[in-house]
C-alpha cells in the first residue's frame, strides 16, 4: 500500500505537555536538534510524507530542505513558518503577545502588516500559510472566531497570488464558514460543524483535517497519563458532533485528510499517525479503505502534489510504500501497530526498521519546574 501521509504534524514542538513547555522551555537551537531527532520516526511508523504548517522558531524550511538535502533522514515535508494570530491569540490564551512573535504564534494585524507577514513567510520558503481563525480566551467557553473576512481575504489573496495555499485552525462552525467563502484552502479541526459552515466547503471546495486524534487520544487514554480531568465524555462529544456532520459534508465530494497533530505529550512523534482512521472509520462510518484513502491519497494535496502522483501505487507516481502484515482494508488498526510494518520505502528506498527505536534522556530546563505540587501552609504543618 502507498506511504501514509500526516496532513497535521508539529515536528518541531518535541513533545511538550503545556503551551508553557512549548512557548518558553525551547530554544532555537535546542529545537532543531530535537526535530531532527524525532523526524526519523515517522518514516519508520510508515509515515512518508507530512504537512507541518506552523513551526517554532520558522524551523519548518531548514528542516524540509535538511531532509531533501540528505541531512536529516525523514519524509517528504511541506512546511509553514510561524501560524498567524491576531491579538486576541491562539489556542494559547493569553501567553500569546499582544504583538510580534512567541513560539510558533506570529500576531499580525491591519491589512497592510498581513500583507507583509504573508509575503515574507513566501520569501522565506512556506509551502503553506497557517492561520488560527479560532482562539481561547480565559473567561468564555469553546473558541471564539478572531478574524475578520477582510483580514483572512488579505492573508488569502496574498499567498495565492504568490501560488501558495492557507489552512487555518477553526474551532467553531463560524470560523469554518468564513475561512471557507475567504478561499482557504485546507482547514483543520472544523469542530461542532453545523448546516452552513458544510454548505460553504462544498462550495468553496476545501479540504478538511478534522485531526480527532488529539481528542480521541485524550478522551480514551487520557487518564492512563494524568491528563483531560475528568473531561472525556465532553472530547468525545465534540468527536461525534463534528464526525457526524463532516460525514455530510464527505458525502458531498469535500476532501477530507488525515492529520494526527503529532508533537504533544499526548501525540509523541511515531506512535499515533495511523489512529486517525480508525476515528474516521468509528466516528464517520468510513469504510477502512475510504479512511485509507484519505491518510494517502487525499495527502496529495498537503505535500501540494498533483492528485494521483503519490499516495497511490501506480506506475509513475512517487514510490513511497509500506509493506504490513494484515490487511488494513479488513482492519486499519493494523496500521498503528509497527511491529506489522515488514517494509517502508522512501523514495524508491528500503528504510532500516530493525535499528533500535531513538531514546534519549530529557534536556536541562526542558520541562516545566514547580516549586512544589501543593501549597505548604502552617496549618498543613501543624495540624
Ligand atoms: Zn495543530
Amino acid at each position: 500500500m502507498p506511504g501514509l501521509i500526516d496532513s497535521h504534524c508539529h515536528i518541531t514542538f518535541g513533545e511538550p505537555s503545556s503551551n508553557d513547555e512549548l512557548f518558553f522551555h525551547r530554544p532555537q537551537s535546542t529545537s532543531m536538534l530535537v526535530a531532527a531527532f524525532n523526524v526519523p520516526k515517522l518514516l519508520r511508523a510508515g509515515v512518508t510524507g507530512f504537512l507541518d504548517a506552523d513551526c517554532i522558531f520558522d524551523l519548518g524550511p531548514a528542516l524540509r530542505d535538511g531532509i531533501e538535502a540528505g541531512l536529516v533522514e525523514g519524509p517528504r515535508m511541506t512546511a509553514g513558518l510561524n501560524a498567524l494570530l491576531t491579538s486576541v491569540g491562539g489556542t494559547a490564551g493569553r501567553l500569546i503577545p499582544d504583538s510580534g512573535t512567541v513560539g510558533y504564534a506570529q500576531v499580525t494585524g491591519g491589512r497592510d502588516e498581513i500583507v507583509r507577514t504573508t509575503r515574507r513567510q513566501v520569501k522565506y520558503g512556506a509551502d503553506w500559510i497557517k492561520v488560527h481563525a479560532t482562539g481561547s480566551v480565559p473567561n468564555r467557553s469553546g473558541e471564539l472566531t478572531v478574524w475578520s473576512a477582510e483580514e483572512l481575504r488579505a492573508v488569502t489573496d496574498t499567498a495565492h497570488s504568490l501560488d501558495t495555499p492557507v489552512v487555518a485552525h477553526c474551532r467553531n462552525a463560524h470560523a469554518t464558514r468564513l475561512a471557507a467563502e475567504t478561499g482557504v484552502d485546507l482547514i483543520l479541526h472544523a469542530s461542532f460543524l453545523d448546516e452552513p459552515a458544510v454548505e460553504a466547503l462544498v462550495a468553496s471546495g476545501a479540504a478538511v483535517a478534522p485531526t480527532f486524534t488529539f481528542l480521541a487520544n485524550l478522551a480514551d487514554h487520557g487518564a492512563m497519563v494524568g491528563a483531560g480531568g475528568g473531561q472525556a465524555d465532553l472530547f468525545r462529544g465534540e468527536i461525534e458532533a463534528t464526525a457526524t456532520q463532516l460525514r455530510r459534508a464527505f458525502d458531498a465530494g469535500v476532501p477530507v485528510l488525515c492529520g494526527s497533530e503529532s508533537g504533544f505529550s499526548l501525540t509523541p512523534y511515531g506512535h499515533w499517525h495511523a489512529r486517525e482512521m480508525e476515528v474516521l472509520v468509528d466516528a464517520m462510518g468510513l469504510s477502512p479503505l475510504q479512511a485509507i484513502s484519505c491518510a494517502t491519497r487525499n495527502g496529495a494535496l498537503a505535500l501540494r502534489r498533483p492528485m494521483d502522483s503519490i499516495g497511490v501505487i501506480a506506475e509513475g507516481a512517487a514510490a513511497d510504500v509500506l509493506v504490513v502484515d494484515g490487511d488494513p482494508s479488513v482492519d486499519v488498526s493494523v496500521l498503528g501497530d509497527r511491529r506489522r510494518l515488514r517494509h517502508v520505502f522512501s523514495r524508491g528506498r528500503s528504510v532500516d526498521l530493525h535499528r533500535p527505536w531513538p531514546q534519549r534522556r530529557q534536556l536541562p530546563m526542558e520541562t516545566v519546574g514547580q516549586w512544589s505540587s501543593e501549597v505548604l501552609t502552617w496549618d498543613r504543618v501543624h495540624r
